[in-house]
């Protein structure tokens, strides 16, 4: 896929709507556009990735950034002591339909 195709990074420079939380130096989140629980956020590397399958050892810190994020945003939302899910889709069978690396963030269901 040709990035200027690529809905995430249509997004990341501005050109697609979205509903920011988070805009970094490498990584930005936004609200998924069909939620699946009453907080989903998708973070979102800058760098256009396809998917996990394509992570190289040099993405190793941004991957590890990924996940310290998405434990600040469910801080910032207020779902982090109450407890999430973090989904990384992988490929066409893992349920992955958009090919620019993303991590799903879950949470905010009434407590048990
Ligand atoms: P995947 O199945 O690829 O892991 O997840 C892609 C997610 O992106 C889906 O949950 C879908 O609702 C969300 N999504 C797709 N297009 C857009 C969009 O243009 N804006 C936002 N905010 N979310 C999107
Ligand atoms: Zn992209």
């Amino acid at each position: 896929m040709i990035e200027k195709d690529c809905m995430f990074c249509r997004i990341i420079r501005g050109e697609q709507p979205a509903d920011f939380v988070h805009r970094g130096e490498r990584i930005v989140a936004f609200k998924d556009i069909r939620p699946s629980a009453p907080v989903h956020i998708l973070l979102v590397p800058r760098k256009h990735i396809r998917s996990v399958n394509e992570l190289t050892p040099e993405d190793a810190p941004l991957a590890a950034e990924m996940i310290l994020l998405a434990h600040a945003l469910a801080e910032k939302t207020g779902i982090a002591s109450s407890g999430y899910k973090l989904l990384f889709n992988v490929e066409r069978g893992g349920g992955q339909f958009v090919f620019h690396l993303h991590l799903h963030l879950f949470g905010g269901w009434r407590p048990q």
